[in-house]
């Protein structure tokens, strides 16, 4: 709609139209700028961002960082600060990118249950909070499941969903999180799905993450990941697949031409969470964005570790479909500004999310039209997927408070986040001779672009 009013009370839209004849509070004057909703992001781990950044990429895949392993971080994080100050600013990033709803899995194994509750209550997040559970271990090389130490994980990762489910106005919410579909044993997730119809809770995993837990999955159970979810059932509305690229289809799997994976998805009413940049950063990519969509998958989008950027998000899954399709057709900014938002409501089952029209939260993103990036405007909706950055972010309301005014995010020091990331970053660097075998150096391992002097 050009030149529009949307009108918000409390927390909640109760007009949106050309003109607005009633009285206002207030007024915000946004001539110049585009009201989006806000985006909801499906995966990020924030406090698993962003250490290795500068170690990991243009480096083989197999090469292993000491000290950035994701499942004990007790092993490597002496300092109890440090995931908080991760956590700190991928949520500054998130918020400044747009980001109203997120999906947030594993914090609370970083930071505590508490914590991580308070830190995204705090920021003006809206949220759906979990610590991961995993029934596997790793003995004598093979994968062997332990139930016990996986229900007990879940009872904990369960411990504050009564008291705490919708906190903070409704703002913090929960999801169950079976780690990923070779972590989680058969019966875990079969649990995991009994108690989140009991409890209404969405589920999120990873699953087709990677071609060793697609060997790993056919190994014990003779199918693929995503048709060994759906025999237990795990496949639903309100299960939320993370990545979900190497399905059979794909080029580096090449078992079928065509995936029969696409459509148990998409008759399950699951969605898939895609993260297209940390796949696009080793040379990898989701085969093919417009395929999936095509055979009715619900694609939304996560921003997974760093950066934690919705709208890099979306300028890559356009992109890379369309590399992917050899097609510009293929993956359009209307595509991925829908799985941004709208699909990722629907994922939750949140019809009040991720659109604007009454009786749907007020959570809105402004951006500026007036910088070079968007102009001239014709279609802002593609300015907005191939050109803008976090710059153009002028204000974001979640539940009708702004949490980002004039490019800044309220109640956060830009500056003093980063020194913090610098001083855990170098902490993180001199200690990974003390954290290998062979007291390999950061540069031993990730030699540096070009040579310091
Ligand atoms: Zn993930």
């Amino acid at each position: 709609m050009r030149d529009g009013v949307v009108v918000f009370e409390g927390n909640k839209i109760v007009h949106v139209g050309k003109s607005y004849e009633g009285d206002t509070d207030d007024a915000i004057d946004a001539r110049g700028q585009m009201v989006i909703p806000g985006f909801v992001d499906l995966h990020a781990h924030i406090t698993q961002s962003p250490l290795s950044m500068g170690m990991k990429e243009d480096m083989p895949r197999h090469v292993a960082i000491p000290g950035s392993g994701t499942l004990s971080p007790n092993k490597w994080v002496p300092e109890s600060w440090m995931p908080e100050v991760m956590a700190r600013s991928s949520l500054y990033e998130l918020l400044k990118s747009g980001v109203t709803t997120l999906v947030e899995l594993g914090a609370p194994d970083w930071l505590g249950y508490k914590e991580s509750v308070e830190l995204l209550g705090e920021s003006g997040m809206r949220a759906y909070i979990s610590a991961g559970y995993r029934s596997a271990n790793w003995v004598d090389g093979k994968l062997t499941h332990d139930n016990e130490m996986g229900y007990s994980q879940m009872e904990n990762a369960l411990g504050y969903v009564k008291d705490h489910e919708g906190s903070y106005c409704e703002r913090i919410r929960f999801i169950l999180y079976p780690r990923t579909a070779d972590l989680a044993s058969p019966e875990l997730f079969r649990e995991s799905v009994r108690v989140g119809d009991d409890l209404r809770l969405p589920i999120g995993t990873h699953v087709s993450q990677s071609i060793r837990e697609v060997k790993i999955i056919n190994e014990m159970y003779g199918m693929d990941p995503v048709t060994y979810l759906q025999s237990l059932g795990v496949l639903r509305p309100g299960t939320i697949l993370g990545h979900t690229v190497f399905i059979t289809s794909h080029s580096l799997i090449g078992r079928t031409e065509y995936a029969p994976e696409l459509d148990l998805i998409s008759r399950s009413g699951a969605t898939v969470a895609h993260c297209p940049w940390v796949f696009a950063r080793v040379g990898r990519a989701l085969e093919s964005f417009s395929k999936y969509r095509d055979r009715g998958v619900n694609i939304g989008l996560g921003t997974d570790i760093f950066p934690q950027d919705m709208l890099n998000e979306m300028r890559w899954g356009a992109v890379l479909s369309k590399v992917v399709d050899i097609d510009s057709v293929a993956g359009t900014a209307a595509d991925l500004f829908n799985s941004a938002t709208v699909n990722g409501a629907n994922a939750l089952g949140r019809w009040d999310l991720g659109r604007i029209e009454v009786g749907a939260k007020a959570d809105l993103v402004f951006i500026d039209l007036g910088t070079i990036r968007m102009s001239p405007v014709r279609d802002p909706i593609r300015n907005l997927v191939y050109g803008a950055t976090c710059q153009d972010v002028d204000r974001v309301i979640i539940d009708g408070r702004t949490v980002v005014e004039e490019c800044m995010v309220l109640g956060m020091d830009e500056r003093k986040i980063a020194e913090d990331l610098q001083r855990i970053g170098d902490h993180f660097i001199d200690a990974i001779p003390g954290r290998n075998k062979k007291g390999k150096t950061a540069e031993d391992i990730s030699p540096l672009s070009f040579n310091m002097m």
